[in-house]
């Protein structure tokens, strides 16, 4: 028998590709060791915890003693180093968590402040940053500040000092781990570590807080073990592990989990109330998933970052470097290149490949965006996914994969789309 082709690619292509993988197989061994120690750290929780068959039974109302949530919620505690933390699918996404936690912690007098620039796009209206947005932390009375990053897109450390010293308000310090739709590097651990260190150094009464958003299981410490406050992320990024249907997370001290817990719910009921509804299971599922599905989504970006490069593009990061989020960078250099690879990656994506993606007015961003999403979950990004803004310098922000093999054939896809749109010559 003779294998089948399943995919035809261009042969320049595809030797570009063997050479790609090749050159990042330093990377697939570093990303291994640190899927390892995860995924054991996420075992031995379940276990220690004794996760039951029993904890997956739904309940319905009110959801007054929901036995599998509160485990749930211990579990996540537990893996995240915390003394408490709230998993829920009615956190409905990543901006709703980190919105309960500014809200949960601000009140009116108090100020914020944005220690590494300008918060994510959807962030904005929840502050009311540039106005007062309707329902936003601004327009309640809380005040808001940023410091933003270096030149070098790096945490300005004297800067961030002089506020917290200038401003006795300060109430709250965001650090936001990913880099987002911006054009700086993602945060590593240490790199927080030394926020939260220079942040103490002046105001030990401060609740720092990290927006984890696509930054859980890359690294074998999470932010909340290096003396972070609060944090918060979504569940159709890496802490659902490709599983979870939806849902956001918020861990950290029980002083401001609770507090949190009384702007998820209300004042009063907090985290009793909140029926599962069936989703237990796949919470827990996805949450032993989630170093797994991380690793492959490092394994697809290191790769895509190779064979781009040897395309002529620029990445970020390198294929060889340090990653401290999921995010894979592609410098495509012009809106046609950016819609050629959205397209290309769609098309082989194992949901809704011959949908043809095109720019649209997404609520909550300022310019027009580009997507590329052939998921089980609507919009999950821990799945292969592609956004692209369209505006200079013309970059598509690449993440996910919940398998290298699979989500090789979208990057290749993606390549395969800018040669036969005549963009590229190899
Ligand atoms: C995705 C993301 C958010 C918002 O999460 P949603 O689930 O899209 O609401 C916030 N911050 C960062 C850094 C993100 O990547």
């Amino acid at each position: 028998m003779t294998e089948k082709i399943f995919f035809s690619f261009d042969d320049k292509l595809l030797v570009l590709a063997e050479k790609a993988e090749q050159q990042v197989q330093p990377s697939f061994l570093q990303i291994d060791r640190v899927t390892e120690y995860n995924q054991q750290k996420v075992l031995s929780a379940f276990i220690r915890h004794g996760v039951s068959e029993s904890h997956f039974a739904a309940t319905t109302g009110y959801g007054y003693g929901d036995r599998g949530r509160d485990k749930l919620e211990e579990v996540f505690a537990d893996v995240f180093e915390t003394e408490d933390a709230l998993v829920r699918h009615s956190i409905l996404c990543g901006t709703h968590a980190i919105a309960i936690a500014l809200f949960g912690v601000l009140k009116p007098g108090d100020v914020l402040l944005a220690a590494t620039g300008r918060p994510y796009d959807t962030l904005h209206a929840v502050i009311g940053i540039k106005e007062k947005t309707p329902g936003s932390l601004t327009e309640m009375g809380v005040g808001y500040t940023e410091v933003p990053l270096t030149d070098f897109g790096t945490p300005d450390l004297p800067a961030i000092t002089q506020v917290l010293q200038t401003q006795p308000a300060i109430k709250m310090v965001h650090i936001q781990r990913s880099k987002g739709y911006a054009v700086r590097p993602s945060l590593s651990v240490a790199a927080i570590e030394e926020i939260v260190q220079a942040v103490r150094a002046v105001r030990s009464d401060v609740v720092i807080f990290v927006d984890d958003c696509y930054g859980e299981f890359v690294e074998r410490y999470e932010p909340t073990a290096i003396g972070v406050d609060l944090m918060a992320g979504s569940l159709i990024k890496n802490a659902g592990g490709g599983i979870a249907e939806n849902g956001g997370y918020i861990c950290g001290k029980k002083i401001w989990i609770e507090r949190c817990a009384y702007r998820m719910t209300t004042p009063g009921l907090g985290r009793e109330v909140g029926a599962s509804l069936g989703h237990n299971r796949s919470l827990f599922m996805g949450l032993f998933y989630a170093p797994h599905a991380v690793g492959e989504a490092l394994k697809t970006a290191a790769f895509a970052a190779a064979l781009f490069e040897k395309m002529g593009f620029t990445a970020a990061p390198r294929p060889l470097e340090q990653r401290a989020d999921i995010i894979q960078t592609l410098y495509l250099n012009s809106p046609d290149a950016l819609i050629a690879f959205c397209e290309g990656l769609q098309s082989g994506s194992p949901i809704d490949a011959f949908v043809v993606p095109e720019p649209w007015d997404m609520p909550g961003y300022d310019n027009q965006v580009i997507m590329a999403a052939g998921t089980f979950t609507m919009g999950a990004s821990i799945e292969l996914s592609a956004d692209a803004p369209l505006r200079e310098p013309y970059a598509v922000f690449m993440q996910g994969g919940l398998q290298y093999h699979a989500a090789k054939i979208g990057v290749l896809s993606a390549a395969q789309r800018l040669l036969t749109k005549g963009i590229i010559h190899l």
